[in-house]
């Protein structure tokens, strides 16, 4: 088993990580083996072995920004009306304090005790290292802040790619609860998460920032913002100039976008 950092300085000198964003739609997806899990399961094995992983996941809002900072952090159960075998998920990896402390002086983040990894994070990283022997942290979304805000915080965490960090988003480019149905999907959610792919595609991060120019569009599908917040994290990690891909495509219950976007350091 794995023990913790001890120093980011100590981390070996890279090439830049990839940074990933990855639709985790429902908890279920823990345990069902379905087109999107399986698209994580072979993406893992696509990427460098990350050093440590720092995940900005969908469900973990604070009053200013936090870091997970626990050498073992607890696996959080954060819903409602799940099987038990949800309920009984553990995934034991290691944290990655050192990485807390350089947010605490570059971000300004406050290193936590109290959350520790929630569904948001093992939902996917059960799939893409079922092993749970890389370190792994979380940094929070600080409500206070708007989405240029939160894009910021995101460039600020490019140094850490060339460490071996992999930054990870979780959340939903579209995400709607209130209106999933199994009759297909919404015009609207098809119509939005194409615009941000385009955008993407294009390297058109302001027009990521501020989606909500789209209207309607936008607002059923950014019904309430913290599931497409991360996505601006990995955009600002990885900078203006980047490849391309949609490792998962495809809209689950009509109103969750199940796209995944891995942006690569363009070639030498
Ligand atoms: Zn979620």
């Amino acid at each position: 088993m794995n023990t913790p950092l001890i120093d980011i300085d100590l981390l070996p000198r890279t090439p830049p990580m990839p940074v990933l964003f990855i639709g985790h739609g429902s908890p279920m997806n823990t345990l069902e083996d379905n087109v999107f899990t399986r698209s994580w399961e072979k993406l893992a094995t696509e990427l460098p072995r990350p050093a440590a992983i720092l995940c900005v996941s969908a469900h973990w809002e604070t009053d200013g920004v936090a870091a997970t900072a626990q050498p073992w952090p607890q696996t959080i159960h954060d819903f409602h009306g799940f099987p038990d075998a949800l309920y009984a998920m553990q995934y034991k990896a290691p944290g990655a304090p050192a990485v807390a402390g350089w947010l605490a002086a570059h971000l300004g983040a406050q290193e936590d005790l109290h959350w520790g990894l929630d569904h948001g994070t093992w939902s996917v990283l059960c799939r893409l290292y079922p092993q749970a022997d890389i370190p792994v942290l979380q940094l929070s979304l600080d409500r206070q802040l708007d989405s240029a805000g939160h894009y910021r915080l995101g460039q600020q965490l490019a140094p850490l790619r060339e460490r071996g960090v992999l930054i990870l988003g979780s959340g939903n480019i579209v995400h709607n609860l209130r209106l999933m149905t199994r009759h297909g999907s919404y015009p609207w959610a098809d119509q939005f998460d194409q615009y941000i792919a385009s955008a993407i595609l294009r390297a058109d991060h302001d027009a990521v920032v501020h989606y909500a120019r789209q209207g309607d569009a936008a607002q059923q599908s950014v019904n309430s913002a913290e599931h497409f917040l991360p996505l601006l994290y990995v955009l600002g990690a990885a900078g203006p100039r980047h490849r391309v891909s949609f490792p998962t495509e495809g809209m689950a219950l009509g109103s969750l976008s199940m796209r995944s976007v891995r942006l690569d350091a363009p070639h030498p």
